[in-house]
């Protein structure tokens, strides 16, 4: 297997001070807001890595970095060994931009109600004045829906269809790699398991490889090669499935997993972490999980862990 994505030292920092305030008090210090810092990984051809973390965590950041929707601060993210943000080739980088689709959490929203399901699917297609003929009608079919489908609109369709013509429509360009931001959390649970079942299905077909982002740690280990658990924009532990579900080695990890399969009758998830996530514009010093680690020390309040190996993980603790 060779290496797809390269990420490497990815950090993404928003500014996000009041400009209409900054005018009215000009010496209000500036706010930042640092979603990703120095994230590093390697996602293999053909294989499944998922970003996991809480809300806030930097899942989504990365994943818009890794599409181009969003320009890093520092770092880089090659694709195939290509980096797009400094790549000057435009034959490259149209090529590229067809590798890598992305779909959402909300596969309503990322439709216009207006248009047929045909004319969805062959959007990025037709952008890039690629060959339609029959396509939307072979992608539906691809997807366990009916060709007659490519007429209809999308609110004739279930949730769980929607997100099929959403990855029929990320297929359209024939990609190589496809970040799935919460794909199925939108989802009941049986039609979640269709739609991870389809994903899986078209990965061996077609030899992609999925930048996975999730909360749901029970989804995500069924369909992982690899995890990587974020904390406040920073990769804390990084593994396989076994090793992480088995044998956690950080403390945010182990609070993760020992809370995760706690479901209550409407799906609503119960028993979360203990304690709050800390203001991102304002993150801790030292290690920033130390205010809701238990076995914090002296040391976690004022050194920063670095990412080092252990085993065959990667882990960022002190006492790890
Ligand atoms: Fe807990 Fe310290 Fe490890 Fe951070 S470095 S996870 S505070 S033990
Ligand atoms: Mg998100």
């Amino acid at each position: 297997m060779s290496t797809l994505v390269s990420v490497k030292n990815l950090s993404k920092v928003f500014d996000v001070s009041k400009p209409w305030l900054n005018r009215v008090i000009e010496r209000l210090p500036k706010a930042h807001l640092t979603a990703t810092s120095d994230v590093d990984f390697d996602v293999e051809e053909n294989a499944v890595y998922s970003l996991v973390g809480e809300s806030g965590s930097g899942k989504s950041t990365i994943g818009k970095m890794v599409v181009g929707l969003l320009q890093p601060t520092e770092g880089n993210v090659e694709i195939n060994g290509v980096d797009l943000a400094s790549e000057t080739d435009i034959e490259i980088i149209k090529q590229s931009r067809t590798d890598i689709q992305m779909i959402f959490q909300d596969p309503y929203a990322s439709m216009n109600p207006r248009w047929r399901v045909r004319d969805i699917i062959l959007e990025p297609v037709v952008a890039s004045n690629g060959d339609t003929e029959g396509l939307a009608e072979k992608l539906l079919e691809q997807v366990g829906l009916a060709a007659e489908d490519a007429t209809k609109f999308p609110h004739e369709f279930s949730g769980g269809q929607r997100q099929r013509i959403c990855i029929a429509r990320a297929l359209a360009s024939a990609p190589k790699l496809i970040v799935c931001d919460e794909p199925t959390s939108a989802l009941d649970v049986s039609v979640q398991a269709q739609v991870l079942n389809l994903m899986d299905d078209l990965k061996s077909e077609l030899g992609l490889t999925y930048l996975f982002i999730s909360h749901d740690l029970t989804v995500v280990r069924h369909i992982s090669d690899r995890i990587g658990v974020l904390y406040l924009g920073r990769l804390v532990e990084e593994g396989t499935p076994d090793q992480l579900f088995d044998a956690p080695k950080h403390p945010y990890t182990q609070m993760l997993i020992s809370s995760a399969p706690k479901i209550d009758g409407f799906g609503r998830e119960v028993d979360p972490p203990q304690g709050e996530i800390p203001d991102p514009i304002d993150p801790p010093s030292g290690c920033a999980f130390h205010p809701r680690c238990p076995i914090a020390t002296a040391k976690c309040k004022s050194e920063r862990p670095a990412l080092r190996e252990l085993d065959d993980n990667r882990v960022a603790c002190h006492l790890a």
